[in-house]
């Protein structure tokens, strides 16, 4: 038989496919190399695809070692029997990637797997070879590998911003880039991982909803760039997704868009800006406006409107020139920038009409104050071509909500305020309505009052005796506050407290006031065995504009009183409302020997816990729970518990507006050791008051003798 007939039957197959008709049909079809050699390297077999490949036919190849005869190179073929030697040798399978030249020239990859073959009882009987052809894998990779190292080239060199987010949201791959960035981050001090960006949770959130919705996410977002100056940076997230959809990693591509923001916003800003005075113009007030009054709306505040329009500028443009116009104009801007608040909104209308928008406005009496102020500023001569120019204005003002809900309706209304001002000649401005109007022209006039009377002229201190409800004597006195209006009489706190407030007058009234109680409090109690106490009031804004402790000791020296002898009266809101500086304030005033009083207790807040905080020694029972004393049993049930904290807390007890008898006598049963009221006297002037404790004393001395 031929060798050739040999391997056409399967002899000289390995064994076990010889003996298997399906082993051999494989071998045969498959594309991978098949070869069998002896220990001595000769080749015993071969499939189709080792004849496609080698070119050789049976006869050229079997009984042949691969260097006798093959397709391969001598190198190639030395190579290979070194290897099938190896294997031979110490039966160890190996496999080997090689490049061969094939029949037609060209060179092709395959991988190599050699092992040994064994006889059935163990022995070995040959060595296999199979080598399977890789050259389009080979091809593919290389293909990546180049493909790859472009992508890199591309993501190191580019200018945008790269990274990559793992699973955590860690940073796991930053681009020369942005790794610039993170560096500059981290020697501010920040997190060298994501806090590149100046809100790094909402970043963080954003990454996350990329893993989990494995949508991209386009974003802009506020950044600190490697300059330290403040920026924006454009920022797109992309999901990388594994084959079954799951996202593995999060791509971050930012770019720093701050010139094309900052640009953008001068550009809107220069529609919106008045260039010739650089305020806002009206282009501007449209814009914001309707926003301030939407903002004043939610939290119930009032805003405020003033047009103003200056007063004959024609004739400065006729008699001066235009340019000369225009610099008045700048200066005019100038001044009224100086007027305002940096929230409020300045804005040129146009030609020689300006309008101011000021939002939280306590009342409309604020407004005045700023029209005032702009009055005053105006009044200064302006110094135009060699000589100076004074300009007056008319001012119109209306107020959001009550004048008008639309920004419209308030420019229409402040704008006919304006005319009116204009017409009226007299004041300088009006208010849009005639309520207002009125209420501005009174509280001017109180104002003005008010201001010469603030040290002392027309103002009265009257005093109300406070008694022992037990023995009926007077132990001291409230100093009440009246002022001596020229036109309005004698008028109580209540109509110009207020005003003094608002106005800062009530820092010297309230010193005046002061000084009288200590000079009253010394003369009263000269020569007495058992001093009166005097307590005066002061108000949440008196103390917290007024340095009262320095004030309280400078009196004190002046006038010789013993601090002992007094009584601060406050109220609840003031302990609560204003903390630290409170705090400090009443320590001073207590370390100096004065008491404190809690005046109008019960009718403030219902949170007790300030009484703990602050050091009070007294309360003063509002006159609102004795009125109804009598027939109100919940009424008499707080005034006991009240009693009842005082006493706890080791403080005395002043019941106010005590009126009859039968309110006296419940209180008494009570506890209560000391009221004030009509039923006992009506506030008094001083003389009135010195005559009625003679009279107390003396009426004391006839129960004791
Ligand atoms: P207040 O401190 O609670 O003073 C008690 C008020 O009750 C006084 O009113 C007094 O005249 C009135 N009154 C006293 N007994 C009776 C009574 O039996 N029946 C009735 N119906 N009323 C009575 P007044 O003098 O009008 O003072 C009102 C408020 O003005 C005071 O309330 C106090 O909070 C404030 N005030 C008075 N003087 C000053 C002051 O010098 N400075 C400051 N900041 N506030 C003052
Ligand atoms: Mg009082
Ligand atoms: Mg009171």
């Amino acid at each position: 038989m031929t060798v050739e007939a040999m391997h056409d039957l399967g002899a000289g197959l390995p064994e076990e496919c010889a003996r298997c008709a399906v082993g051999e049909s494989v071998l045969r079809r498959t594309p991978d190399i098949v070869v069998r050699y002896d220990l001595a390297l000769c080749r015993t077999y071969a499939n189709r695809a080792f004849e496609y490949h080698s070119g050789l036919r049976p006869l050229q190849y079997l009984g042949r070692r691969p260097s006798e005869a093959s397709n391969l190179s001598a190198a190639q073929a030395r190579e290979l029997e070194a290897l099938l030697a190896d294997v031979g040798r110490d039966g160890i399978p190996r496999s080997r990637d090689v490049r061969w030249t094939g029949v037609n020239g060209q060179p092709r990859w395959f991988c190599l797997l050699v092992s040994l073959d064994r006889h059935p009882h163990g022995a070995p009987s040959g060595l296999l070879m199979i080598a399977s052809d890789i050259t389009a894998r080979r091809r593919a990779e290389q293909e990546l590998r180049e493909r790859e190292q472009a992508f890199r080239a591309l993501v190191e060199q580019s200018p945008d911003m790269i990274g990559r987010h793992d699973h955590g949201g860690r940073l796991i791959y930053a681009n020369p880039a942005l790794q610039r960035l993170l560096d500059a981050t981290a020697g501010r001090g920040g997190r060298a991982t994501d806090d590149f960006v100046a809100e790094p949770q909402a970043y963080r959130e954003r990454v996350q909803a990329v893993f989990s919705t494995a949508q991209e996410h386009d974003a802009q977002m506020r950044h600190v760039r490697e300059d330290g100056r403040p920026g924006w940076l454009e920022v797109r997230l992309c999901p990388e997704c594994d084959e079954h959809g799951e996202v593995v990693s999060v791509f971050v591509v930012a770019r720093d868009i701050t010139d094309a923001v900052e640009q953008r916003e001068r550009a809107h800003a220069l529609v919106r800006t008045d260039a010739l005075t650089r305020l806002h113009n009206r282009q501007a007030l449209y814009e914001h406006g309707p926003a301030l009054l939407s903002e004043a709306q939610r939290h119930a505040r009032r805003v405020g409107l003033i047009v103003l329009d200056l007063d004959r500028f024609k004739d400065v443009n006729d008699s001066l020139g235009h340019p000369a116009g225009d610099r008045l104009l700048c200066q005019v801007a100038e001044r009224l920038a100086e007027c305002t608040r940096a929230y409020d909104l300045l804005v040129r209308l146009g030609g020689d009409e300006f309008a101011i928008v000021t939002t939280n406005l306590d009342s409309p009496w604020c407004m005045v104050a700023i029209a005032e102020k702009i009055e005053r500023a105006l009044a200064t001569p302006m110094p135009l071509g060699g000589t100076s120019v004074v300009v007056q204005a008319s001012m119109g003002l209306a107020v959001f909500p009550e004048d008008g809900t639309e920004l419209e309706d308030l420019l229409a209304h402040a704008d006919s305020a304006m005319y009116h001002a204009k017409r009226g000649g007299a004041r300088r401005f009006e208010f849009y309505s005639a309520e207002h109007s009125a209420g501005a022209r009174d509280r001017l006039a109180m104002e003005q009052a008010l201001r010469q009377a603030q040290h002392g002229e027309g103002l009265v201190l009257m005093y109300q005796p406070v008694v022992c409800l037990g023995s009926g004597a007077i132990i001291g006195a409230e100093a009440l506050l009246r002022w001596q209006h020229p036109q309005l009489g004698l008028l109580a706190p209540d109509r110009f407290i207020g005003l003094a407030e608002d106005t800062g007058l009530i820092v010297p009234i309230g010193r005046w006031v002061i000084e009288q109680v200590m000079a009253m409090a010394r003369a009263a109690n000269a020569g007495r065995a058992r001093p009166l106490s005097f307590s005066f009031n002061v108000s949440t804004r008196q103390l917290l504009r007024d340095e009262l402790p320095q004030a309280v000791s400078a009196a004190l020296a002046r006038t010789g009183c013993d601090p002992r002898w007094l009584v601060m009266e406050v109220t609840e809101s003031l302990l609560l409302e204003n903390g630290p500086h409170v705090q400090a304030a009443l320590a001073a005033l207590r370390r100096m020997g004065l008491r404190i009083a809690i005046d109008d207790f019960g009718t403030g807040y219902s949170a007790l816990n300030y009484l703990s905080r602050f050091d009070v020694q007294g309360l003063k029972i509002d006159r609102e729970f004795v009125r109804d004393i009598e027939g109100n049993p919940r009424q008499a049930a707080l005034v006991k518990a009240f009693l009842a904290i005082a006493d706890a807390l080791q403080m005395t007890v002043v019941a106010e507006g005590v009126e009859n008898a039968a309110q006296a006598d419940i209180l008494r049963a009570h506890g209560c050791g000391m009221a004030q009221g009509y039923l006992f006297h009506r506030p008094l002037a001083p003389a009135a008051f010195d005559a009625a404790v003679a009279a107390s004393d003396a009426a004391q001395h006839a129960t004791r003798a």
